[in-house]
């Protein structure tokens, strides 16, 4: 018995081989989830999430406007340093990493970073 033929759900081509495939290959598939809103409002909102997570997690690290702590302290408050909103240089030359008006830096100690409360002259260009 052969199974119910299906058919890409972006190109409607007939899908051979395993049953459970949706696309005719990578590119029909991510064509797919470009092209469906809900998809890209799903991702929108799974990072916006993980900034605030971010943003939360370096405010508990940081109450007094700046602290050095262990990487795996942020990772424990649900921080993934993949997502920031922005950079910001100092003059030291460092490259602070931001989650809206929280951010961090590498420390010397690599288990750490250094984590600061944005000022306001850090706004400027
Ligand atoms: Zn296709």
């Amino acid at each position: 018995m052969t199974p119910e033929p299906t058919f890409c759900l972006f190109c409607n081509t007939e899908l051979k081989g395993r049953i459970d495939k949706q696309f005719c290959n990578a590119h029909c598939k991510s064509l797919y989830h470009n092209r469906n809103p809900n998809t890209k409002e799903a991702l929108i909102r799974k990072v916006n999430k993980q900034l605030r997570t971010n943003r939360s997690a370096l405010y508990k690290a940081c109450p007094q406007g700046k602290a050095t702590v262990r990487k795996e302290f942020l990772t424990s408050l649900g921080m993934d340093f993949k997502f920031l909103t922005h950079t910001w240089r100092s003059n030291g030359g460092n490259l602070y990493y931001f989650c809206y008006d929280y951010g961090y830096t590498p420390s010397v100690d690599i288990r750490k970073v250094v984590v600061i409360q944005q000022q306001e002259y850090m706004k400027k260009p």
